[in-house]
């Protein structure tokens, strides 16, 4: 099938490359020229495990186009993937800019039927507003061409999304006629062979569909962050209690990690625009409002655990001289992206109280060196061992594998203040005193 997909962001050119493994022909076109020009050269803007030689594969193979030629684009797919953006307004609510810029792009191109859909993450209705603004671009130049507008919701993971595409859990398909809902089935039959994974829908339930996951696994991460902050205050340990509970099937393993709280492109904006949503229907949602607020108390919690180990409260200056080894800065292990991570927070909030970060992440160098640009207090190391030099304590921010069994006693040569902050509880609390070093976990009651 010839399938376009406007967006080589991580959706796009993730969902991009395994349509095109599994034989089908796409084009994928960018606005961002150096994005595009790297792609065709071979350069893979994200970090994501197994992407790189699948883009290269099918790139030499002639099945992975990538093109900021709209017009050629359009004109390619039975298909039309919408997989941009859609970053937070500034009240909360998606901004749909960039999905509504392509909506018009398409109708400005089309000429013959196809099928539209909306892989990005939108509130419910956008399908309509879609439907709507390439209907008026097509009527502004007298044109008429059958087409519909599906919604596909993509529910990838950043750091294993390769993996999501071409195993995914489910496939949602949200669509009015039975065309479209043939076509989509025909597109993902490779990866439908041996179980049914397509759930198909009404265009309004898909598109509320994803929010929803996405809030339900952020309230996991709240609730049991709440748990941990509960746990430190009456001198309980959260990793019992998490063991004490996963076992229940109702509960579950995942996603009952205390932390330092999420981050990230998708939990933060898409908890903020259901509520968004539910407010403009006149719903107040309140667990969703508890999740957020939550959720950003336990982004600053790991500063507050520094505080209190240095005696410190305020933020201005308190730590003047000193120098903290942070280990992970992405939001998440196996991913290079720093949207929203935690790390973001705790570094500003060191900086402000004066001091020095040694930071080091397997991939988000680059990125941080970006977003900070070049300062005084801050060093991006190339090994979590470098770190160390001159450092006074570590934090430790995200849960890279290679993070998991340091030499705890080299840890008690190198740090000067002999402490380790723990924002993923890697640790165990005995190991880490037993090689002299004090230790700060969280929701471990025996830390207060
Ligand atoms: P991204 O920011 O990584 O990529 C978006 C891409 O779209 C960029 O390369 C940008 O240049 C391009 N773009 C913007 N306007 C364009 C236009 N008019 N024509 C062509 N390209 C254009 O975004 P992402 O992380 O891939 O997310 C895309 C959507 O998918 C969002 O709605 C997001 O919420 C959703 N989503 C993301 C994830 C994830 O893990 N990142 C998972 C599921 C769903």
């Amino acid at each position: 099938m010839r399938v376009t997909i406007f967006g080589t962001g991580y959706v796009g050119l993730v969902t991009g490359t395994c349509l095109a493994d599994v034989g089908h022909d796409v084009i994928c076109v960018d606005i961002d020229q150096a994005k595009v020009d790297g792609l065709n050269r071979g350069v893979i803007p994200i970090y994501e495990p197994g992407l790189e030689p699948m883009v290269k594969a099918n790139h030499a193979a002639g099945r992975l186009r990538f093109t900021t030629d709209a017009e050629v684009a359009v004109a390619h797919g039975d298909v039309v993937f919408i997989a941009v953006g859609t970053p937070p307004d500034e009240d909360g609510s998606a901004d749909l800019k960039y999905v509504l810029a392509v909506a018009r792009t398409i109708g400005r191109h089309l000429e013959r039927q196809v099928v539209v859909v909306n892989k990005s993450t939108v509130p419910v209705g956008t399908a309509d507003k879609v439907r709507a603004t390439i209907a008026a671009e097509l009527a502004s130049r007298g044109a008429e061409f059958g087409f519909e507008v599906a919604s596909n919701p993509e529910f990838l993971k950043e750091g294993d999304a390769v993996n999501d595409c071409m195993r995914p859990d489910r496939i949602v398909i949200g669509a009015s006629s039975a065309t479209a809902v043939d076509k989509l089935k025909r597109l993902y039959a490779p990866f439908n062979r041996n179980h049914e994974r397509i759930v198909v829908m009404d265009v309004r339930s898909a598109e509320l569909t994803k929010y929803a996951a996405n809030a339900m696994l952020a309230t996991k991460i709240s609730f049991m962050n709440e748990i941990a902050n509960i746990a430190e205050k009456v001198g309980a340990d959260v990793e019992m209690v998490r063991q004490g509970i996963g076992s229940d099937p109702r509960i579950g393993w995942h996603f009952i990690y205390p932390g330092a709280g999420y981050g990230g492109s998708c939990f933060p904006k898409d908890v903020q625009a259901l509520a968004k949503t539910a407010q403009q229907y006149g719903y107040d949602a309140q667990l969703l409002g508890a999740v957020e607020s939550v959720n950003d108390r336990q982004k600053e919690h790991l500063f507050e655990l520094i505080g209190r180990h240095y005696g410190v409260a305020s933020h201005d200056g308190a730590l003047a001289g000193k120098t903290f080894a942070v280990w992970g800065l992405a939001f998440k292990p196996n991913t290079d992206d720093m949207r929203e991570a935690s790390s973001r927070r705790l570094l500003q909030l060191l900086w402000d109280a004066g001091a020095k970060v040694r930071a080091y992440d397997p991939e988000a160098t680059e990125e941080a060196q970006r977003i900070f640009g070049e300062r005084d207090d801050l060093v991006l190391c190339d090994s979590a061992r470098a770190t160390l030099a001159d450092a006074d304590a570590l934090v430790v921010v995200t849960e890279w594998k290679q993070f998991r069994s340091p030499d705890f006693q080299r840890l008690s040569q190198s740090l000067a203040d002999r402490v380790i902050f723990d924002g993923r509880n890697l640790y165990h609390p005995d190991e880490v005193e037993a090689a002299g070093l004090a230790y700060y976990g969280i929701g471990r009651g025996r830390s207060i």
